[in-house]
Order: C-alpha cells, then structure tokens, then sequence
C-alpha cells in the first residue's frame, strides 16, 4: 500500500492529552486474561525492537499475563540484537494470536510495513500505534504518533510513564538501543535535550552504554567487513544529480551475500559507509531481495528530503532517512531516483 504524503493531522503535530488518555485507557481496561499481540515493521532495526520488547517487558510488570510480540517476515532476529532482554517474548508471526484484545504496532508508518500481520488489525479488539514517522498513514485506532520524537522508544517511554511502569535496567536497554539506534549514537539532529534526559533517565537504571554500543554498532563478522569492502569498491559518485548537491550509490546482491556467506541485515549498516562522501548530499544503497526487488536506502545530509523521493517511490521515512522497496534493474530504480530527487530539494 502506497503511504500519502501525510496523514489526517496537521503535520508535525504529535499525540494529544486525548491520545494519550485513549492509549493508557485501552491497556487499563484490558481484563485480566486479554491477549495483546505486539507488532514491530519488517526487517526490524534497533528501534522496531527495542520499542516493541522495552515496552513488552513493561506491559508484563504492569500485569499482561498473555503477550507476544512479533514481526513480518522471518523470525530470525539480526546478531546484533540476538542479546536484547525481552526476547522470550517473540513468536514467529505464523504464531501471533489471530484474534488478539489488543494490538500495539511500533515504529511501522504505514500497514504496507506489517506484511502478514496486517489482518490482526481488523480482527483486534482494538489497534494501538506508537510511531514517530512524519509519512505516518494513521492506520489503526489509537495514535501516538510524533514526528518529533528521536525514536519510536520516546513514545514507548512516555507511554510506560502514564501506566506507571517503573523504569528497571532490562527495559531500559531496550529502550536505549532503539534510542541509539535512531540518533545514529547521538549524533543526528533529532538529538535534542529531551533526547539525552531520556537517555540520563536509562543510564540511572545502572545498563552499560559502552558494551551496548560495541555490540549493536561495532561488531560485525569478517565475512561482513570484506563484503562490505567488494560493495564500496563498485560505489558510484554523481555530483550533477540533486540539482548539483550530488548523489552517491552503490548496490548488494544476494550473490554478494552467498559469496561471502552472509545474512541480509549485515547490509544494513551499509549505508553508513556510503553516506560519510563528502561530495555528496544524498546517499544511497539497493540491497536485493529477490531478483528484481531492491530493498533502498536514501539518506540526505539536509538538502534534499529524501522522504519525499521514498514516498514518490511507494515508501516512506523521515525528512533525512528514508526508504522503499524498488522493482526492476539497479539501473532502473537508480534512475526513478535521481528523476525524483530535483523536486525533493529542500529551499534556503
Ligand atoms: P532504512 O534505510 O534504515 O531501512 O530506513 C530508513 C527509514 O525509512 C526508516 O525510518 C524506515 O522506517 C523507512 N523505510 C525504509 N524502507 C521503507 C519502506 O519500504 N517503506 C516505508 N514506508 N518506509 C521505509
Ligand atoms: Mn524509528
């Protein structure tokens, strides 16, 4: 399903004293044998897991006896977070209650993000979504959706607050990989000062930020590290694309992957290799999931938005980071890229 541009609140606008009460209202009311079936986007990253299982661990301190939580796709979870606290909380989505009392959806702006899972939408007692992309569709009943939050784990946060959920160090991890994750280590602009009082509120609960960051951002198989050398050495340097700001773009196949023996999600933190190009504005990965379906990344330094370009493309993200799935040859996706990227650039 292709996401419009913005949903029904004006943009930018985050949840209101009403949303808030209606979120707190539908855990509140939930009886004591309710199933709630939490759900992440596809292809979890830091902050789809992070969110989903802090605020699991939470839900089961308030007293949820019947919990699951899930995600589209595979159940395999990436290495990186194969240490997360919460993880006895997953079922493979085949699994997921079909009928559950509640549902609450994590960092997913549009239902196409849910894959399989879309239909626990309808058969829930109620639909709970907890979010922070601007290109946020409104799918669901109950809406906390805040553009300006750093990572869908603020959300989470102030949500647990409201229950009365005490921080202890096992959510607190959760939280903080997703919040890390999102903030690219604290360093992108959405790293506000609420961003690092949050984090001061995690880092209290005594959780270790050195060991999480080595093993969620510095650690990576060997096989990876020379993948990933073979993926930039083909790298390609527009500087006329963007209207002069330039674009630079490179692809991995699933052969590159089977060659050096790895899975898919080790080529998520490819895009930060490419993005680091001086000459560049916009950056940009296609990594293969099937013969011609790309899985892309874009990324903007600030001149152009490139959620505008995903969102052209039947995707979505946010102003700066931001994707879509691509049908085709390299070339081809490439090339409906760069036709979008003109009418994306940001003025001033
Ligand atoms: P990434 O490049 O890290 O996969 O994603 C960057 C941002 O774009 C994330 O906020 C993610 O939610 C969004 N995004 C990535 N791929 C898609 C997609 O296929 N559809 C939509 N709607 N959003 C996407
Ligand atoms: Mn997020």
């Amino acid at each position: 399903m292709t996401a419009p541009a913005e949903g029904g609140a004006p943009a930018g606008a985050g949840p209101t004293d009403t949303d808030w009460a209606a979120a707190a209202a539908a855990v509140r009311g939930l009886s004591a044998d309710a199933r709630v079936l939490l759900i992440c986007h596809v292809n979890p990253d830091g902050d789809a897991l992070g969110s989903m299982l802090g605020f699991g661990l939470g839900l089961r301190r308030f007293g949820v006896r019947q919990l699951q939580a899930t995600f589209p796709g595979p159940p395999g979870v990436p290495e990186p977070f194969r240490w997360l606290p919460g993880l006895d909380l997953l079922v493979p989505q085949d699994d997921a209650y079909p009928d559950p009392d509640l549902v609450i959806c994590f960092d997913a702006a549009s239902e196409s993000r849910l894959g399989d899972l879309v239909d626990r939408l309808d058969k829930a007692g109620a639909a709970l979504v907890l979010d922070h992309h601007a290109s946020n569709t409104r799918f669901g009943g109950i809406h906390l959706v805040d553009p300006h939050a750093a990572a869908t784990s603020v959300v989470a946060e102030g949500l647990l607050d409201r229950l009365g959920v005490p921080l202890d160090a096992e959510i607190a991890t959760c939280l903080y990989v997703a919040l890390s994750t999102d903030t690219g280590s604290f360093r992108f602009e959405a790293t506000t000062p609420a961003v690092h009082e949050m984090a001061a509120r995690l880092l209290a609960t005594g959780i270790h930020p050195g060991d999480i960051s080595r093993r969620i951002f510095d650690t990576r198989p060997f096989g990876a590290v020379r993948l990933f050398g073979e993926v930039l050495v083909r790298a390609r340097l527009e500087p006329a694309a963007a209207a002069g700001r330039g674009l630079v773009w490179t692809y991995a196949t699933q052969e590159d992957l089977a060659r050096h023996d790895q899975p898919a999600y080790v080529l998520e933190a490819l895009i930060d290799s490419v993005r680091c190009t001086a000459e560049a504005d916009v950056s940009c990965v296609l990594k293969q999931v099937s013969p011609a379906e790309w899985a892309v990344s874009l990324r903007s330094k600030g001149a152009v938005d490139v959620s505008a370009v995903a969102v052209a493309l039947g995707g979505g993200g946010h102003r700066f980071a931001a994707g879509f799935t691509g049908r085709g040859s390299v070339d081809e996706v490439v090339d409906r890229i760069r036709a979008e990227l003109d009418g994306a650039l940001l003025t001033g």
